[in-house]
């Protein structure tokens, strides 16, 4: 009957070590005081190079930060090893990964064995770590993407609601004055009946330009329907807001169309109101609406405010 050889040879030793380095892995033996006993190929290329200098822990940790080789050291050289080192033997199995110079991520298995000897063996990790990376800004771009415009860039419908909510939940607690207003672009479809459909989105990517432009850094503007946006002016009451409007409104240029060179004039009306403390979404929103609504029943480009809700909102006109 064959024994299974607990102990191996040292054939069987160098095949072990020949066949982790095979499969890329960075392999390093330190003893009990810290001198290098053994480095595979891999380490010794990503960590040591053309080195041959006394062969301690710190003095290979140097040179590597000398010459731009193994793990990437944000701070100084000797604070890191400061750091690093009464670390080094405890606990005594631990794994971590780490980034290096040259832009590749290793995972680091690192051992204590019982003579004190530190056994470290690294996994490259990097066509995981680009993966997770893309990953993680598809993620962020799809996120961005589903809260904005794709015409205007603006905050999208959803995306401005919930900056309305958070909004009124601020200002009840601070109580600094919410202003909201529902502004409309005046006759929008005769702009599209005379210059075409392109123009009209072009009108309306000019005319969230020339808002972002003339407005606070702290208003926000999002775009809720065609040609119909949403504003919100925190901090200030109901007669300033009115006056942030009307200054958009003044001398707001005509849109240049660049191939005809005309000039495509518009208008717009607004609603606008203040936040009450009983106020939600649907309630403000209601008051804004008909607010605009009074705008353009007088004639609109002007801007028109709602105070208290004279009838409560039906559910058929709430909006949200
Ligand atoms: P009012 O002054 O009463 O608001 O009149 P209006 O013509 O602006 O309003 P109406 O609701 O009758 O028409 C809005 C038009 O906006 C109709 C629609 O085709 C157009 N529209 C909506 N979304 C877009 C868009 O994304 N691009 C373009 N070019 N037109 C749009
Ligand atoms: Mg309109
Ligand atoms: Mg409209």
């Amino acid at each position: 009957m064959n024994v299974f050889p607990s102990d191996p040879d040292s054939e069987a030793l160098r095949g072990l070590v020949g066949a982790l380095t095979e499969s890329g892995q960075a392999v390093s033996l330190y003893d009990a005081e810290d001198r290098l006993r053994y480095a595979n190929t891999t380490y010794r290329d990503l960590f040591m190079g053309d080195y041959d200098g006394p062969l301690t822990f710190t003095d290979i940790l140097r040179h590597a930060n000398r010459n731009r080789l193994g793990v990437r050291i944000d701070d100084d050289i000797e604070a890191f090893i400061a750091r690093t080192l009464p670390r080094r033997r405890s606990p005594r199995r631990k794994s971590f990964e780490t980034d290096l110079v040259n832009g590749r991520w290793f995972w680091i298995e690192h051992t204590i064995l019982p003579n004190g000897w530190v056994l470290s063996v690294g996994a490259d990790i990097s066509t995981l770590k680009h993966n997770e990376k893309s990953l993680r800004q598809a993620h962020e771009a799809a996120l961005v993407a589903a809260r904005t415009d794709l015409l205007t860039d603006l905050p999208n419908r959803r995306h401005i609601l919930e900056h309305l909510d958070e909004a009124l939940v601020v200002d009840k607690q601070s109580a600094s004055g919410l202003c909201v207003a529902i502004i409309d672009i005046d006759h929008f479809k005769a702009v599209n009946d005379t210059y075409g459909h392109d123009a009209g989105d072009a009108v309306l990517r000019h005319f969230a330009q020339g808002c972002r432009e003339r407005l606070r850094d702290r208003d926000l503007l999002g775009r809720i329907g065609g040609e119909e946006f949403l504003l919100l002016l925190p901090g200030i009451r109901l007669s300033d807001a009115v006056g942030i409007i009307d200054r958009v409104r003044a001398g707001f240029p005509p849109h240049n169309l660049p191939d005809d060179a005309r000039d495509v004039r518009f208008t717009f009306s607004a609603g606008v109101t203040e936040a009450l403390p009983h106020d939600d979404r649907s309630s403000i929103l209601y008051r804004a609406d008909r607010a605009l609504y009074a705008a353009k029943a007088e004639g609109r480009n002007c801007t028109r405010i709602r105070f208290e809700n004279e009838i409560p909102p039906l559910r058929g006109e709430t909006r949200s």
